[in-house]
């Protein structure tokens, strides 16, 4: 369900009460009568363009076509299409700033990430939008980033600190908190283009600035009817460590997102009293996987593709969990297949500090093959593989089974019996393949897979 849009923000803000058009009578006798206090949008009025800001528009623009000539904007007008409404419906309407033309869009990262830049381009990751739970929570984000915007928080932060560094400085620390080699093609191309935008994306804004951005965001999200609460729990949902990396952004890191949960929370229960009902939440979640379950499967490509197999899992066992059609079916084996000798997740201790840093030079320094071999000589590295193995056999069986069953599945069981040594198994699952997929984009490559495994036959 869409929340609508107060005909007139204003009003509805300055009489502001918390009314949620689903609350049963019940759940309104019982909710005590919490004042809100009027909360106008978040705008900085007395801001004044100089010629450095406008510098800093000019790399903010440039990043924007950047992102697109590097095909790193996802070409999926519905999803865009989403994010754009949700974006809409937490704006004042009629809200005109100045040099600020509002953009939402979804970035092709599996590294779940949103930024804001100060012209109005809204950008949420496809591994964020895949974490997230519903669209209160993907509210909560992009609310969080329009006061970075509405506020000027940029310009305001490149006016401080912009004489303390130097570009060079700058490529120095975004590379010493994150191997550049690691955190994947949109940072890498944020610190290249717009380093100075940079240091506000990757390490926050200063804490004042990103409280406001919080508090503020919560207060959006009140006035345009979504849940509140759920601002709290998308950062508990970004809690969770599933990849154990040792890099530092904002939404994993800055400011540590335990206090932000907890500032958070006393702040709300200063504000209104818990609304959130969980039928609501549920209708809520199923909406909201209805409209980006396109972008969480492509997502899951991308995740396997940067070796983030752990996450992969965790997402595709969430889609599945949603909706078990052959598609999602698919994808959760082949996580699992890609997951092999692997554990599900990382133990305590591979999750401190000092083992996350280990793990991260080790990964700059060895291939996934290299790893997948190393594990594989140990018991339990054997053990996985051989119970990832079948999982994904299993899965990929359950695939074939529903309804209208997706013709890559037969690729996938191939590339599992292929390895597994089943050769003829192997080349007759490529076949089917082939013949129910005829304009397969790989059909060259899996052609030659076909070949190779026939001539070993022989
Ligand atoms: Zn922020």
């Amino acid at each position: 369900m869409f929340p609508r849009k107060p005909t007139n923000l204003i009003v509805a803000a300055l009489c502001f009460c918390i009314v949620f058009t689903s609350l049963s009578p019940v759940a309104l006798a019982q909710k005590k009568t919490a004042p809100v206090e009027a909360t106008p949008p978040p705008l900085n009025e007395r801001f004044k363009f100089g010629e450095v800001d406008l510098e800093v528009l000019e790399q903010a623009d440039l990043l924007d076509v950047r992102f697109e000539r590097d095909g790193l904007v996802l070409a999926d007008e519905s999803a865009n299409a989403y994010l754009r409404r949700v974006g809409q419906a937490l704006l004042p309407r009629d809200l005109v700033l100045e040099r600020v033309s509002w953009k939402f869009r979804a970035l092709r990262d599996p590294q779940p990430n949103a930024f804001a830049l100060p012209n109005g381009s809204i950008y949420v990751t496809t591994g964020l939008i895949t974490l997230i739970d519903n669209e209160s929570q993907l509210a909560a984000i992009i609310a969080h980033e329009l006061t970075h915007v509405m506020r000027r928080h940029t310009y305001m932060h490149n006016r401080s600190t912009r004489k303390k560094f130097l570009t060079m400085n700058v490529m120095q620390a975004v590379g010493a908190a994150s191997p550049l080699s690691l955190v994947g093609a949109v940072i890498t191309v944020v610190t290249t283009v717009a380093p100075f935008i940079m240091m506000a994306t990757i390490y926050g804004y200063s804490r004042d600035l990103e409280r406001e951005a919080d508090h503020k965001g919560i207060d959006m999200m009140i006035s345009a009817e979504y849940s509140p609460e759920e601002m709290v729990n998308v950062l508990k949902v970004l809690d969770k460590d599933i990849e154990g990396e040792n890099i530092r952004l904002f939404y994993n890191d800055h400011p540590a997102l335990d206090e932000r949960i907890k500032y958070l929370s006393s702040y709300l229960g200063a504000r209104a009293d818990k609304v959130t009902h969980q039928m609501e939440l549920n209708r809520e979640r199923a909406a909201y996987f209805r409209n980006m379950e396109s972008v969480m499967r492509h997502n899951l490509q991308l995740a396997i593709n940067a070796g983030r197999v752990r996450s992969a899992v965790y997402l595709a066992q969430r889609l599945v969990d949603f909706h078990d059609d052959s598609e999602n079916l698919f994808w959760l084996a082949e996580s699992y297949r890609m997951l092999g000798p692997r554990a599900p997740q990382l133990t305590e201790k591979e999750l401190t500090n000092s083992a996350k840093k280990d793990a991260a030079k080790k990964r700059e320094k060895r291939t996934a093959e290299e790893e997948e071999r190393e594990l594989l000589a140990t018991p339990a590295g054997k053990d996985n593989w051989q119970r990832h193995q079948q999982l994904a056999e299993e899965l990929y069986q359950r695939a074939l089974k529903a309804e209208n069953p997706a013709p890559v599945v037969h690729r996938g069981l191939g590339m599992l019996y292929e390895k597994l040594g089943r050769g003829s198994d192997a080349a007759a699952e490529y076949e089917k393949y082939l013949e129910l997929s005829p304009s397969a984009v790989d059909r060259g490559r899996i052609q030659r897979r076909i070949e190779v495994l026939k001539e070993k036959l022989k």
